[in-house]
């Protein structure tokens, strides 16, 4: 493991644990055969596959007959969504909101060119859903309700389980974009009426590359990948074995550190935004403190440029993320930011950091001590220097 980098940027994604690819070795080197083969050699591979499947459903409080596994996030929640919309081709509306991923609103925005009507839930200054917008948009010409379990910039967490009861009050179905909350929040969607989840190995410490969707026992699903008969005819192609498997192993590593991510890391990411909101002037965080993800914090530096902060902090070998992202070469600031209704002069501050159970008390000193003078630095040559703007 790389001990110079203090790495607190875990939304975008995460190493892989030691123990996840020790499991994984053996399929990338010995163990190569095919899961759909006749042969023994081929089929002690399936074994693997199940067992991995049986390792994340009980993360997830599901069925492993619920689990397809898929190649990423995006993956899964374009499966998910594509789907709903085939299940009864009268409804031809999509419910999102405006704080989703670009996986859910760069698909929801091809949905709209090809005529799909797609309507997004606003949030208030805090991020939370506006859930008296929800009851009017929501009808029986709604497909599906696809609305994130925790957002990635902020790690805001929204109620899903209500969302999803109100999405099949109307004969809708519901999606959620759990990328961000798998592995962080305890999970039981055997007593939810969530229809698809997706998620991502490389976010819970497994490989990029590998995803899975949980399709509810029941409900409906026409297929994204259309080919052989692999992942009980629902996803075609032949088996990421290693990804699976890995991302098997990281989701029983991720059942064991759910209470420790709770804790420990909550209380690391506590220390670290109090320590810099105390040391630094007009610093403020984005997002809803009361129900947010415990290893994230989107702090607002006014007045400068998040860009610029990162710039420096990565000078000295501390990787964390912009809120704002760099969109068609125009500095925009983030969608989910601007969603909230935050100022300018504070969402183009802003930085997210978001930390793992690798993270240590004495990196997050580190950051409390060198942040607050480059804040100092930056502002000192801002135009809008002194905060008078
Ligand atoms: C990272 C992320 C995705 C995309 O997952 P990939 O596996 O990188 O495709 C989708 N949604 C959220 C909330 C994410 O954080």
């Amino acid at each position: 493991m790389r001990k110079d980098v203090i790495y607190v940027d875990n939304n975008a994604t995460t190493r892989i644990a030691p123990e996840v690819l020790a499991e994984m070795m053996p399929f990338l080197t010995d163990y190569y055969g095919n899961a759909s083969s006749m042969h023994t050699f081929g089929g002690q591979v399936k074994q693997h596959i199940d067992q991995a499947r049986e390792r994340l459903a009980a993360l997830l409080g599901a069925l492993p007959e619920e689990i397809v596994f898929t190649s990423c996030g995006t993956e899964s929640d374009n499966a998910a969504i594509l789907s709903a919309i085939e299940t009864d081709v009268r409804r031809r509306k999509v419910v999102t909101s405006r704080v989703e991923h670009p996986a859910v609103l760069g698909l929801c925005k091809t949905l709209q060119q090809r005529g799909y009507r797609v309507e997004y839930l606003p949030v208030n200054a805090k991020g939370q859903l506006c859930f008296d917008a929800l009851e009017n948009m929501v009808d029986d010409s709604t497909a599906v309700v696809s609305v994130m379990w925790a957002n990635n910039e902020t790690g805001n967490l929204y109620p899903v389980a209500k969302l999803a009861e109100i999405a099949h009050q109307h004969g809708a179905l519901f999606h959620t974009d759990a990328v961000q909350a798998v592995g962080k929040v305890p999970m039981d969607l055997s007593r939810t009426r969530i229809d698809f989840l997706s998620l991502s190995g490389h976010k819970l410490h497994a490989p990029k590359g590998i995803g899975a969707l949980y399709v509810r026992r029941g409900t409906p699903f026409s297929q994204f990948m259309v080919g052989g008969h692999q992942e009980f005819g629902l996803r075609a192609g032949t088996e990421n074995v290693a990804g699976i498997v890995g991302l098997g192993r990281a989701a029983a590593l991720a059942m064991l550190h759910l209470e420790e991510e709770n804790t420990r890391v909550a209380a690391l990411r506590d220390h670290l935004e109090q320590g810099l909101l105390q040391r630094c002037a007009s610093a403020r965080v984005n997002g809803n403190p009361e129900a947010r993800l415990p290893n994230t914090t989107n702090i607002s530096f006014e007045y400068i440029e998040g860009e610029s902060i990162l710039l420096m902090l990565d000078q000295h070998n501390i990787a964390a993320s912009s809120g704002s992202a760099c969109t068609s070469g125009s500095l925009e600031p983030s969608h989910v930011l601007r969603a909230m209704g935050v100022p300018y002069t504070a969402a183009h501050g802003s930085v997210r950091f978001s930390l793992s159970r690798y993270n240590t008390l004495e990196e997050m000193e580190v950051i409390i001590g060198k942040l607050p003078p480059i804040v100092e630095r930056l502002r000192s040559i801002s135009p809008f220097g002194r905060g008078e703007a």
